[in-house]
């Protein structure tokens, strides 16, 4: 039997995640992401898929962020109707995640069509919410740790990565006809000391391993992110104002409802009401409840009958009329909402109508892509465009690293040393191209792996004849 992969996404570059195993017999995908990003990237989710949709057997997702899973819809709405494995919780957020994304794509297209900015007679969406909702009857959820077969020669077992709720690190055991081959994909890995989710599991063997560098070239500031947070909340409510953080709706909100609820608790900040005003971070929040096996907080949602996610300076916001009954609101107070870049949704008409107000703070707590208003904000313009109006930047802007999601380049070697012998291969995906090569030298240097960085479309012949 020989094994190849072919990379069909997330090879020099973060996003579109998507490689390609063929054992001869089966043809499987592992992740199936959207490319996002500069339009170039974009594009290729517009491109012929590169291989009859037909002869795909599976997928097989690490976690449900959408430069894994985005692309989904599009390959079920050309004809792929073969099982979806997955972590449960993963199968849960990736319906919510995919709901979304396939209302933005509608909006977009509505929205290239009314600006009459497209080549397009009528602009088409990459997909509908429809096609979304048709890829839910194909997930086949698995529990973490239990092995269990996708075809009779492949076994395939999911590990904790930590990263967000359900993120699994893939380990595959293919039976060749004289040899059994083990294949472990990192996935995205989360941080070792986070503390909602598990750290990401040590896998002591593997023959081939596809290695995630997000942060492969950086370190994470070593500031504790609690303490920062408590400091920008203690200045905005010296002025008696309002903090507006715009954040993401999954991973991201429940860290920060995580870090405001031991800052009350130790009495840190005052317990003032915190309003999550995101329908789909609500959403995401119960997923939490409802997986507590999944992460660090069993044992405080368990025994406490008022934790991070339940309080009473809590106030979750699903309707729209409360969201906008916080423009009138005055005093101290808390607002968390989407999206986590302010390039829409609610966090909009919060920003509108407060951060004219000296008084007031808008906390930025993630990454902020170059030309966004996020990003813009973060810089320090003195004004910003919200619903076709420039509107003046008086608030105070704060900045707190070190709430990401991703392990950095220290942790990635951490991970990398758990195995006990040097792999055959070790792909270095996902990650622009200085943090892959920077993680991929390393990898090189210090542990001696045949470290490799795939091209997009590449394809490697992993064994032959085994
Ligand atoms: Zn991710």
């Amino acid at each position: 039997m020989d094994i190849t992969a072919k990379f069909l996404g997330g090879s020099g570059a973060v996003t579109g995640s998507k490689y390609l195993l063929d054992i001869g017999e089966f043809e499987f995908l592992l992740d199936c992401g959207l490319f996002q990003g500069p339009r170039e990237l974009r594009q290729r989710n517009w491109d012929d898929f590169p291989m009859s949709v037909k002869e795909l057997d599976a997928v097989v997702l690490s976690h449900a962020h959408l430069d894994h899973i985005g692309y989904l819809p599009k390959l079920v709405k050309q004809g792929f109707d073969g099982p979806i494995y997955c972590t449960e919780a993963t199968a849960e957020l990736a319906k919510i995640l995919l709901l979304d994304s396939g209302k933005l794509q509608e909006e977009e297209a509505e929205y290239a069509r009314k600006k009459g900015y497209s080549k397009h007679e009528k602009p088409e969406p990459l997909y509908t919410m429809e096609d979304a909702e048709a890829v839910f009857p194909l997930f086949v959820p698995q529990k973490f740790e239990q092995s269990f077969s996708i075809h009779p020669k492949i076994t395939v077992t999911f590990y904790h990565a930590g990263h967000i709720l359900g993120a699994a690190i893939v380990k595959f055991r293919i039976e060749g006809d004289h040899q059994t081959k083990k294949l472990v994909f990192s996935g995205d890995l989360g941080r070792y000391h986070d503390p909602i989710l598990h750290p990401p599991t040590r896998i002591p063997q593997a023959d081939i391993i596809w290695i995630e560098s997000t942060y492969g070239d950086r370190k994470a500031p070593s500031s504790k992110p609690e303490d920062e947070l408590g400091r920008a909340i203690r200045d905005i409510f010296d002025r008696d104002g309002i903090a507006i953080i715009p954040s993401f709706a999954v991973g991201r909100t429940q860290l920060l409802m995580y870090h405001l609820y031991q800052l009350m608790e130790k009495g840190k900040i005052p317990k003032v009401p915190i309003f999550v005003d995101s329908p789909m971070a609500i959403d995401a929040t119960r997923l939490y409840l409802d997986f507590r096996q999944d992460h660090r907080l069993s044992a405080m949602l368990e025994e406490d009958d008022k934790h991070a996610f339940k309080h009473p300076q809590l106030r979750y916001f699903q309707k729209q009329e409360q969201s906008m009954s916080l423009n009138e609101y005055r005093g101290k107070a808390i607002i968390i909402s989407a999206s986590g870049m302010a390039t829409g949704g609610r966090v909009l008409h919060h920003l509108f109508h407060h951060i004219p107000e000296e008084k007031n703070g808008v906390i930025m707590v993630g990454f902020q892509a170059e030309g966004t208003r996020g990003r813009r904000i973060l810089d320090g313009e003195p004004t910003i465009r919200i619903y076709g109006y420039d509107v003046p930047v008086k608030a105070k802007i704060y900045q707190i690293e070190g709430l990401s999601a991703h392990a950095d380049q220290e942790e990635l070697m951490d991970w990398a040393e758990g195995f006990c012998e040097k792999p055959k291969m070790a792909f270095v995906v996902h990650g622009e191209k200085e943090s892959a090569e920077a993680l991929s030298k390393k990898l090189h240097e210090e542990l001696g792996w045949n470290s490799i960085i795939p091209q997009y479309l590449e394809s490697f012949v992993l064994f032959e004849g085994i």
